[in-house]
């Protein structure tokens, strides 16, 4: 998954070019730039690659899915349901607003199960959050069905699996709102960075405004500039942006690559009958990120998990036990060990976790295996991987 494996010249061309003009900032100085206006053109390539209508570039995935709830006016009191299984910015982005995250079960996708999300649905819900965790996605038809006849907001958080798609849609532009990430990890990068995607126009322009402290962006005097309603800094540098320019250009390339080395890797497990691949819903096209596949029990995918790591076969999660991507813990959300004290709405709001039941969630987490798939590797490397994968898993049934 990871762009920074290929940083190479053209990112440095591009980074180059802003250093020149000495413009570090996306807004303003249009006397100094040279015709470089590296987040524009980011947001016009990620715009155009996602069939959408609008991008707003901003500092981070998390600051994207916080902007995104935001402009689609999500605030104090309202919740949000999010996944089980997921990165911790999920509830991060929701409790920033005031707003409260509800946690419901995770399926055989390893994404957000429709029917628990129907089960969770209150008349305070506001948006349904799936996250396309690990380059698959979730069921999006029956997601946003349950949103259209609950009048509700759909965003996904695409942040794992920008390049796939669903029903022939890129993957953060079937809801109302995507939500991407550009951090050193994700599959491309600006080394710190995010995206909001949307084809609503007043969403865009809330997220424009909302992500440099309200300004309106009219006219071409800043200091001059009106806030129609209070904002953030959530600004993109262009030293970031212009990475992001040259990383975009090549996200077909990785993809293809990752599609490759994914396949590579499947075919080997598929000889092995106990071995089940995480579902795909129909209509879904992963961007071959992870290879993630269920073990007949938890104790088969612990044991696999640290067979997998003796046997120098690197990068494979075992996400049961992770601190930051599974609800079992997340002690400083589900004790609240915040800094300061929580929104009164939110401590009304969150589910009281001692009585909370993800059996449902723990059955597919706990006997889950996710491997990486890097763009660095040979295609020896990648078989000899395939044969001690198989080799180890097969040793321990
Ligand atoms: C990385 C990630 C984020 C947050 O992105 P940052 O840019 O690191 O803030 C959010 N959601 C998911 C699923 C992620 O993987």
């Amino acid at each position: 998954m990871p762009g920074f494996e290929f940083f190479g010249d053209a990112e440095r061309k591009q980074v180059e070019a802003v250093l020149d003009t000495g413009v570090l900032m996306r807004y303003g100085f249009d006397g100094m730039r040279q015709g470089n206006y590296k987040a524009i053109e980011l947001e016009k390539a990620l715009a155009k690659r996602m069939q959408s209508k609008h991008a707003q570039l901003v500092s981070s995935g998390t600051a994207a899915i916080t902007i995104a709830l935001a402009s689609a006016g999500v605030g104090a009191g309202d919740e949000v349901i999010i996944p089980t299984f997921t990165f911790v910015a999920s509830f991060e982005a929701v409790l920033a607003l005031g707003a409260i995250p509800i946690l419901a079960d995770v399926d055989d996708t390893l994404t957000l199960n429709a029917e628990a999300v129907e089960r969770a649905i209150t008349n305070k819900t506001k948006a349904v959050m799936p996250v396309h965790m690990c380059g698959s996605m979730a069921d999006l038809r029956a997601l946003k069905a349950i949103c259209n006849s609950h009048d509700l907001i759909l965003l996904e958080d695409a942040c794992q699996a920008i390049g796939g798609s669903f029903e022939g849609i890129p993957l953060g532009a079937y809801g109302d709102l995507g939500a991407f990430s550009f951090d050193y990890v994700k599959t491309i990068t600006c080394g710190e960075g995010g995206a909001v995607v949307t084809n609503n126009a007043t969403y865009l322009k809330n997220a424009d405004h909302y992500s440099d402290h309200g300004h309106d962006h009219i006219g071409n005097d800043r200091g001059a500039e009106a806030h129609p309603f209070l904002g953030y800094n959530y600004r993109i540098s262009e030293l970031n942006a212009a990475v992001g320019v040259a990383q975009i250009a090549r996200l077909d390339e990785f993809i293809a690559i990752q599609k490759k080395n994914y396949s590579i890797l499947r075919e080997a497990l598929e000889t092995i009958p106990e071995v089940v691949f995480r579902t795909v819903p129909e209509g879904g096209v992963e961007n071959y990120s992870f290879l993630s596949f269920f073990l007949p029990s938890e104790e088969m995918a612990v044991k696999t998990h640290s067979a997998l790591a003796e046997a120098s076969v690197d990068a494979c999660f075992y996400w049961y036990y992770n601190n930051w991507h599974y609800y079992k813990k997340w002690e400083h959300l589900t004790e609240r060990k915040s800094l300061g004290k929580l929104p009164q709405e939110v401590l009304d709001g969150l589910q009281d976790f001692t009585k909370t039941d993800f059996s449902k969630s723990d059955q597919w987490v706990s006997r889950n295996i996710s491997c990486l798939i890097k763009l660095s590797w040979t295609e020896l490397e990648v078989y000899e991987r395939a044969q001690k994968m198989v080799a180890t898993i097969k040793n321990l049934l």
